[in-house]
Parts: structure tokens; sequence; C-alpha cells
């Protein structure tokens, strides 16, 4: 197999389990340095070993809350100092509450708020600190992640909603803003995919889930499938692939629109 990230590092927030822990693994086969920055220490730590012991490179864990500004500079400086530069950041924590959230009529703002925290704010925090890194050195890349709410709207409640298109405004206002430095800087905006999650989000079980979602001809992605997309993203081979948020939908979005 060609190694598409040898001699990279990358941190991917999130990196416990689901989407993120499926990059963690595929960039770490393909010859990535990899720390995990996540909230859930004991996960984050076994699957960390677990991944290093498959593949032979260096991941290691780093207990990290993506809202908290200390905790995201700290992260940051662990990967540094552990392997003296920072190649890839793949901002992947984010939370989506419930299916069946309250609508704008009775939600509490506090819940309104805490999607932010996670999904925007943490976002902006992991831009802000790896800059710190990528800029001075004029390389780098990062990516977000979005979701197919912001191509196809009522999916899921306006929180979720208005935090991923944010997210999407971070990607093209820092795509200007960094491109300068060469950092190059982009989002994937999946559709239904099969993770603790998705499983949490909708109660139900994956036949379930899958009805409700998606059209006969279509399966649920599995993590691992995103996980090639993100790889696809932050190699040297999308080089010139900046400010883009990408649908991995299978062309639902498409259709529905
Ligand atoms: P998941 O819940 O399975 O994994 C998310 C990880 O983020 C968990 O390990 C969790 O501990 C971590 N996390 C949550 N809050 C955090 C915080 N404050 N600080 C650090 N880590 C935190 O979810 P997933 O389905 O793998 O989702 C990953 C990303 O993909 C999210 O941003 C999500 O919004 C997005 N997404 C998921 C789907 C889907 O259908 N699963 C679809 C579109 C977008």
């Amino acid at each position: 197999m060609a190694k598409r990230l040898q001699g990279k590092v990358a941190l991917i927030t999130g990196g416990a389990r689901g989407i993120g822990a499926a990059a963690a693994r595929l960039f770490s086969q393909h010859g990535a340095k990899v720390l995990i920055a996540d909230i859930r220490s004991e996960l984050g730590n076994s699957v960390a070993t677990e991944i290093q012991s498959e593949s032979g490179q260096p991941v290691s864990f780093v207990e990290c809350d993506v809202s908290s500004d200390l905790d995201m500079l700290n992260a940051v400086d662990a990967v540094v100092s552990m392997h003296g530069k920072l190649d890839i950041m793949y901002s992947n924590a984010g939370i989506a509450g419930k299916d069946r959230a309250p609508g704008i009529l009775s939600i509490d703002p506090q819940v309104f708020r805490k999607v932010f925290d996670v999904n925007v704010y943490g976002s902006f925090l992991a831009a802000k600190h790896v800059a710190r890194v990528m800029v001075p050195k004029c390389s780098g890349t990062i990516l977000f992640t979005g979701s197919a709410v912001t191509a196809s709207y009522g999916l899921a409640p306006h929180n979720y909603t208005a935090s991923k298109h944010a997210v999407v405004g971070l990607t093209k206002n820092l795509c200007v803003e960094l491109g300068q430095f060469g950092i190059r800087v982009n989002c994937i905006s999946p559709y239904a995919v099969m993770t603790p999650m998705a499983a949490e989000f909708a109660g139900c079980d994956e036949e379930a889930y899958k009805k409700r979602v998606l059209p006969d001809h279509l399966k649920l992605m599995r993590a691992e499938e995103v996980a090639e997309v993100a790889l696809n993203m932050v190699s040297d081979e999308s080089k010139y692939i900046c400010g883009l948020n990408l649908l991995v939908d299978g062309g639902v979005c498409l259709k529905s629109a």
C-alpha cells in the first residue's frame, strides 16, 4: 500500500470513537504520527494504544475539551513537543444533541449554546492554536467537519444546522486568510454515518435509522468511508483544493433540493 501521509504529523479532535477514530487508524496506516484529542480519556487512550500496536506508528492521546482555550493550546503544544511539528489538523469533534430536540418555542438557550461551544467555538480554537504553529512554517492543512445539514434543511434541529453553517463560514474565511501562508483549509460534510453519535441522536437501531433517512438504493455510510474522504482531503495530492465544503452524501441532498 502506498503510504500517503508518510512523515506527517496529525492532530485529530474527537478521535476516541466514530469518524475520528476511523481517521486516526487510517492516517496511522498511511504513515502519519497521530495525536488524538478527546474528552473520553479511557476510550481515547485505549484506541490510541490499539492503533499504535496495529500500525507501528506513534499514536498518542491527550484529554482535551475542544471548547476550552487552554485545552486546545495544550493539545497543540503536546503534539509539537512530541514530534517537532504539526502538518494536519482534523477538527472533527462535534455534538448533535437529540433528533427530537425541542423546537424554537421551547428550546433552552443553554442547549443551543452548548452545541455552538463544541462545534463552532471548538473549531475556531483548533484553527487559532494550530495557526500559531503552521503560519511560521508556511505550510499545513486544516480540515473542518460540517454536515449535510449545510445543503439540506430540516434534517436536524436548528442549533446543529446553524452550527455547521458557521463551520463552513469559518472554512471559507480562513481559506482566504491562511491561504497566503500556504495553509489549506477545507471542510467535509457527511450525510448519515453509522456512528455512536448517530445511534444516540436517532435513538433507534440501524435498520430503522436507515429507513428514515435514506432512499432504498443507498447504504448508511461507515465511519471508515468518511475517513477515506478525510485522507484524500489532507494528503498532498489535494494540494490545490482549498475552501471547499465537500458533501459526502451519495447525491441525497442534490436529489432532495
Ligand atoms: P461520535 O459521537 O461518534 O464521535 C465524536 C467524538 O467527539 C467523540 O469521541 C466525543 O467524545 C468527541 N467530543 C465530543 N465533544 C467533545 C469536546 N467538547 N471536546 C473533545 N472531543 C469531544 O460522532 P461522529 O458521528 O463520529 O461525528 C464526528 C463528526 O462528524 C462530528 O463533528 C459530527 O457533527 C460530524 N457528522 C456526523 C454525522 C453522522 O451521521 N454520524 C453526519 C454529519 C456530520
